[in-house]
């Protein structure tokens, strides 16, 4: 099995100061020798951050700071493992990492509100490396409005700053990710995104409605950019609030087979980026082999699962610019 993982927030919890371990050894559910097992060419690992934590000590500022913390930690550790572990910006990289017996590592920024405003950030980010940014999170910010309920939140979409931040992604080459924006974000970036767009970890509306999931109509009009959808391994959006059950993944990866073709559903795990569940499946990147094993009971070939696991994340990431 070779796999790219579109997304987790393992940078998140080690860089948490109540947090030991590291990316070698630790309690969360990616560590090296996981990935190793399982076969992970590329692991995207997002800085993410709720503004919430930073609520009077510095809001999306001091949020900003906290990316660049995620940022120089990864880097120490790929210093620390290098072995086993390399960054990459591009899909040369990522060749070249292989090459080497590496597993080569991303990073994305997940909450576009620390741009703050300054477009500047953004062209900063790109520098240090990011290569995908997920614009949104849970919360209205500086680029626009994000997943809700609330049908009056989830009807609006960009704000003049946001569309330009998608036009500058567009030029330089970042990947827009679409999870966790409203339905009307969702259109304004699709109007505005150049390449493919992707949702890094969402699944399926028509199975578990949630507003974090993709309505078929949005993942057929990803599907026409050239996109992806990384299946979601998180309870609730899956279909059971509190359990992550293999049989529920194989059902969101049929449908967006469905839906989307062949070259559209890809692996965005989200692992630890959250908690609460009494039983996972699937708790670390090793045992993804189960659903693997789930999907070829189900009749799906040995080719349609590396394209699902690899090719269809790679097609992607080698449209990055360098
Ligand atoms: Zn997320």
């Amino acid at each position: 099995m070779r796999i790219i993982d579109m997304h987790c927030d393992t940078l998140w919890k080690l860089t948490d100061p109540g947090k030991n371990g590291d990316l070698m050894e630790n309690d969360c559910s990616i560590d090296i020798p996981a990935m190793q097992k399982a076969g992970t060419v590329v692991q995207l690992f997002a800085c993410f951050t709720d503004v919430k934590d930073y609520r009077n000590k510095g809001g999306y500022d001091a949020a900003y700071r906290h990316v660049h913390e995620m940022m120089d930690y990864l880097r120490k550790q790929q210093e620390c493992y290098s072995e086993d572990l390399a960054l990459a910006y591009s899909w040369h990289d990522v060749k070249r990492n292989n090459l080497a017996g590496r597993i080569s590592a991303m990073m994305t920024v997940e909450e576009g509100g620390v741009l703050n405003g300054h477009m500047e950030r953004l062209e900063e980010l790109y520098q240090y490396g990011i290569r995908l940014m997920t614009p949104m999170w849970n919360y209205e910010n500086c680029i626009g409005y994000p997943n809700s309920r609330d049908k009056t939140i989830m009807y609006q979409g960009l704000k003049p700053f946001g569309k330009e931040v998608i036009t500058r992604m567009g030029e330089l080459g970042m990947i827009v990710d679409v999870s966790h924006a409203s339905d009307g974000t969702f259109k304004d970036i699709l109007f505005l995104a150049k390449g493919p767009v992707v949702a890094t970890h969402s699944n399926c509306r028509e199975l578990a409605e949630h507003p974090r999931n993709l309505t078929d109509e949005m993942i057929g009009d990803l599907a026409n950019t050239g996109g992806i959808a990384g299946l979601n391994l998180y309870g609730p959006f899956l279909g059971t609030k509190k359990e992550s059950k293999i049989e529920e993944m194989t059902a969101h990866i049929l449908h967006m087979l469905n839906e989307g073709g062949s070259e559209f559903p890809a692996i965005g795990t989200d692992f630890d980026g959250f908690d609460g569940m009494t039983r996972m499946e699937i708790a670390h990147p090793d045992e993804l082999e189960k659903l693997w094993e789930a999907l070829k009971q189900k009749g799906v070939s040995e080719a349609q699962l590396d394209k699902i696991w690899y090719r269809n994340a790679k097609r992607v990431l080698k449209g990055m610019a360098v």
